[in-house]
């Protein structure tokens, strides 16, 4: 099986990467333009002869023979995406029509990450996928971007009959997240400074494991993972949308103590306006994931913290405080 994966040097794409990499029968093809990836997500498969890495932007055609397409390239956290709207836009609606342009040339299976955006600042709680949404239309580049992606992958699919699969993550954290992602926290010098957006906002966060840092007990989180939710979309026979999140919620002060308790007493938290246009309450109804796919997250905050603690301190060089 040759895989494209776009955006594969990513956050979530370069743990998929690692994933689709352990069977043996596959050959992975990332395609990334680096705007929020980076190489050094993918270095263990530099070099491997099932391996290839294409620096492609994805508003450009592409011509390559594959069987599969998971197509997550788009820059996922707000501080990125919104640097360059246009470019957002463009990357969803361009970046998708090629994905599925190619996809339908080579007969390919194609699966989208949406995202829990599409449902705007929600009037429905939780959400399930057959909720509308509640977006603002002059709002958000990276909402109506994926909207519009979703629509052209069903579109393709009643037209052309492409095999689509569509996935709605919600909020993920962990392992090689982007240090400066700039959702909930921002890292400095491992000085978590937790900016709290508002006591009524809260979200619910999953947890993507990277493996290598728990070499024992990687199975029990790894098949709970984010990851592992794709590739059962990808090869079970539902289209979607199926969402992909945790239900537990809990508050920005939670969060923000929860940090504070377990990885830096001396965080000062403090309190700031919440962002124009940003949902005050989120929370995804998993029953389809559960009952479509087999798969709900299992990972807790409290473990999941600690793993992405200890991952962001290599990267950056910083050791515990004793
Ligand atoms: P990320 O920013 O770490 O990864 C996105 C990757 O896409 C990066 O490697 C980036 O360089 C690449 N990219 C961006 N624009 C591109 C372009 N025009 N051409 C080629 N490559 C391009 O983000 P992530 O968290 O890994 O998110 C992956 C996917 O999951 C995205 O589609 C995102 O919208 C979706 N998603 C993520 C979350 C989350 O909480 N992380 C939530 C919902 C949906
Ligand atoms: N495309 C691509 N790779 C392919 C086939 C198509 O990138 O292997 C792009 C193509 O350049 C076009 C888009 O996908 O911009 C949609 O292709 P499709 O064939 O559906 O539409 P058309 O080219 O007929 O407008």
């Amino acid at each position: 099986m040759r895989i494209l994966v776009t955006g594969g040097a990513g956050f979530i794409g370069s743990h998929l990467v690692d994933r689709l990499m352990e069977n043996e029968k596959n050959e992975v093809i990332v395609a990334d333009n680096y705007f929020t990836g980076s190489k050094d997500n993918l270095k263990k498969w530099i070099g491997h002869p099932r391996f290839e890495l294409i620096r492609h932007d994805v508003t450009e055609p592409l011509l390559i023979e594959v069987d599969q397409i998971y197509h997550l390239a788009c820059p996922a956290s707000p501080i990125f995406y919104k640097y360059n709207p246009v470019k957002t836009i463009k990357t969803n609606v361009i970046g998708t029509l090629n994905m599925l342009g190619l996809a339908k040339r080579v007969g390919a299976r194609i699966l989208l990450t949406s995202t829990s955006e599409v449902y705007g600042d929600p009037l429905v709680h939780p959400q399930p996928e057959s909720y509308w949404g509640n977006v603002n239309p002059i709002g958000s580049c990276y909402d109506e971007g994926k909207r519009v992606a979703e629509t052209l992958m069903f579109d393709y699919h009643r037209q052309h009959g492409i095999e689509i699969r569509i996935a709605r993550i919600f909020n993920t954290y962990g392992p090689r997240m982007n240090i400066d992602d700039g959702r909930v926290s921002k890292v400095q010098e491992l000085k978590l400074e937790v900016s709290v957006m508002s006591l009524t906002w809260y979200i619910s966060y999953n947890l993507c494991i990277f493996e290598l840092l728990l070499p024992e007990c990687d199975y029990d989180f790894y098949e709970m993972s984010q990851v592992d939710g794709l590739i059962r979309l990808m090869e079970g026979p539902n289209t979607g949308p199926i969402n992909l999140g945790n239900p537990g919620e809990f508050t920005m002060i939670e969060l923000a103590e929860t940090v504070k308790e377990l990885i830096n007493p001396d965080v000062e938290i403090k309190m700031v306006e919440n962002t124009p246009d940003d949902p005050r309450q989120r929370k995804p109804d998993i029953t389809k994931a559960k009952e479509l796919l087999g798969w709900e997250p299992k990972v807790k905050l409290r473990d999941g913290l600690p793993l992405m603690e200890e991952n962001f301190r290599l990267r950056l060089g910083v050791d515990k405080k004793k």
